[in-house]
């Protein structure tokens, strides 16, 4: 480990927010770092089609629009540091930052570690994860080509997942425990087109009750569908299993540390500004990391500006 690297402002994570707050931060002269985390470019990595990213109205993936942002961060001179945090001490000033690869203080800090995919949490989703079980479609759908593959959620992600398999695979198995999806209209319509190319097959009122396989990876799920009446079970055959059922903010770290809400980081939301200050002064967070409504690549990237011109503000204060 090197010796202890000071900047006046560190922002954790390399997704949209954090990304924003780097450029807001480095055109203010403070020389930001920005530590990316282990999923550099953050959730947007994983998908391949943007539509709603205002400008880009002929579609980019998403690694081509993070690449696009780590590129401004760094023009305008962001050390981006690829480390993952892993304790903080927020009573010391300047704040300490344990990383895994080096140590770090910082008059200031931003918090926009996002979130991550949850698991069903299935005995047998643990034992065919990356066997069968991923919540990818975009890196892992090509193993997939001609075969049938299952995916499980009722959200934007499932419903986009759907179809971007259904382009390549030769099923999809679309399984969501309610009786209404919450996507997006313009997905929805796009799903009831595939439907009737009989591509994909909807089930709904049903949960994944059990993955089953052998050691080769996935063969079936036993599917438990509920009507007004009784519950019936059935089995299909499928190859993958694609988990879409939403995602938990990354704040382990900050547990006891900042003040939190179901597991989101909480933002004091003042009238006047000083939006993005968390129970500590000096500590601002921004993103899907505060956010468990919108959760869009815009609004992340909106509050990770708000969090630098407040971070920018409470710097000054010091002097
Ligand atoms: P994230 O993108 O989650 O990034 C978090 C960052 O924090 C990562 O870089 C991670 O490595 C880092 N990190 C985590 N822990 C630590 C740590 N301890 N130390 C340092 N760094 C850490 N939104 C749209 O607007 N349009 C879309 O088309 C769209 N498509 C989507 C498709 C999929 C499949 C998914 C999953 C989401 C999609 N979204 C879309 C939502 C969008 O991706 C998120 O709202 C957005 O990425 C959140 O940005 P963020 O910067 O808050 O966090
Ligand atoms: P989400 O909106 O939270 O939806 C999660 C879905 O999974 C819901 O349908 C939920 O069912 C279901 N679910 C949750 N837990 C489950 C469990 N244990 N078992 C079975 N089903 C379960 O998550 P998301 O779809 O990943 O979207 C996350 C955010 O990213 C959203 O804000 C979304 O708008 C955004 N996003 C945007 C785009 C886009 O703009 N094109 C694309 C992808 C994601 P219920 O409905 O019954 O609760």
């Amino acid at each position: 480990m090197d010796k202890v690297k000071h900047s006046k402002i560190i922002i954790l994570g390399s997704g949209p927010a954090g990304y924003t707050a780097a450029i807001y931060a480095a055109r203010a002269n403070l020389d930001p770092f920005l530590i990316t985390g282990t999923n550099k470019g953050g959730q947007l990595m994983n998908t391949n089609e943007i539509e709603n990213w205002p400008g880009d109205y002929n579609k980019i993936s998403g690694s081509e629009l993070m690449n696009r942002m780590y590129k401004h961060a760094i023009e305008l001179k962001t050390k981006v540091i690829c480390d993952t945090v892993i304790s903080v001490n927020f009573k010391k000033k300047p704040f300490f930052l344990i990383g895994e690869n080096n140590k770090y203080t910082a008059d200031s800090v931003i918090i926009a570690t996002g979130a991550n995919p949850r698991y069903l949490g299935l005995q047998s989703e643990s034992l065919f994860k990356g066997k069968g079980v991923s919540t990818c479609a975009v890196c892992d759908g090509f193993f997939y080509k001609n075969k049938e593959v299952a995916v499980v959620g009722g959200g934007n992600t499932a419903i986009e997942e759907t179809l971007y398999l259904s382009n390549f695979v030769k099923k999809v198995h679309l399984i969501h425990r309610g009786i209404n999806f919450r996507a997006e209209k313009i997905l929805l319509d796009r799903l009831e087109k595939k439907i009737k190319s009989q591509k994909i097959i909807i089930y709904l009122n049903s949960i994944v009750k059990n993955i089953l396989g052998n050691s080769s990876g996935v063969t079936a799920l036993l599917i438990e569908q509920k009507n007004s009446k009784e519950k019936t079970e059935s089995k299909i055959q499928v190859s993958g299993l694609f988990v879409a059922i939403g995602y938990t903010p990354n704040t382990n770290i900050f547990v006891n540390k900042l003040k939190m809400k179901d597991g989101y980081i909480q933002v004091t939301r003042q009238e006047h500004g000083n939006y993005t200050q968390t129970s500590i002064p000096g500590i601002f967070a921004a993103g899907d990391v505060i956010d468990h409504v919108y959760r869009q690549a815009i609004t992340s990237s909106a509050s990770g500006c708000m969090a630098a011109l407040d971070s920018e503000r409470y710097i000054n204060s010091l002097v």
